[in-house]
């Protein structure tokens, strides 16, 4: 059995054990085993502490915050280009499209790593 989290820390050190533990899309319990078997798809339970991560729901969470993120990116760096080389209209999109989705899909599966930890950290179940 690998280490599991200490139940008599703080909430402050849980939830931040849950973050880098869900960034790294492991399990938020152990940190060992893979919270995931896909892409975005939320293994039953961990190969390595036997934790119910399956029982976790993200829902809307994950993509509301990437969304937030790749946001700001992207319309911080198309104004930014704009005001420097005010260029046109074809290249802006071809520029900022492609960025925004490759953006989007990396993000994502972290994103929802974090959602994850951040939910084992405050036990909060669907
Ligand atoms: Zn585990």
């Amino acid at each position: 059995m690998s280490e599991v989290h200490a139940p008599e820390k703080s909430s402050s050190s849980r939830l931040l054990t849950g973050l880098r533990r869900g960034l790294r899309r492991k399990c938020p319990n152990c940190g060992h085993g893979f919270a995931f078997s896909g892409y975005l798809t939320l293994r039953s339970q961990c190969e390595v502490c036997e934790h119910p991560i399956g029982e976790y729901r993200c829902d809307d969470a994950p993509p509301y915050f990437t969304i937030l993120l790749v946001g700001h990116i992207v319309v911080g760096g198309a104004l930014s280009m704009e005001q420097s080389m005010n260029p046109s209209m074809a290249l802006q999109l071809s520029v900022w499209l492609p960025t925004t989705v490759i953006l989007c899909l990396g993000f994502l599966p972290f994103i929802k790593g974090a959602v994850l930890g951040t939910q084992w950290a405050m036990k909060i179940k669907g």
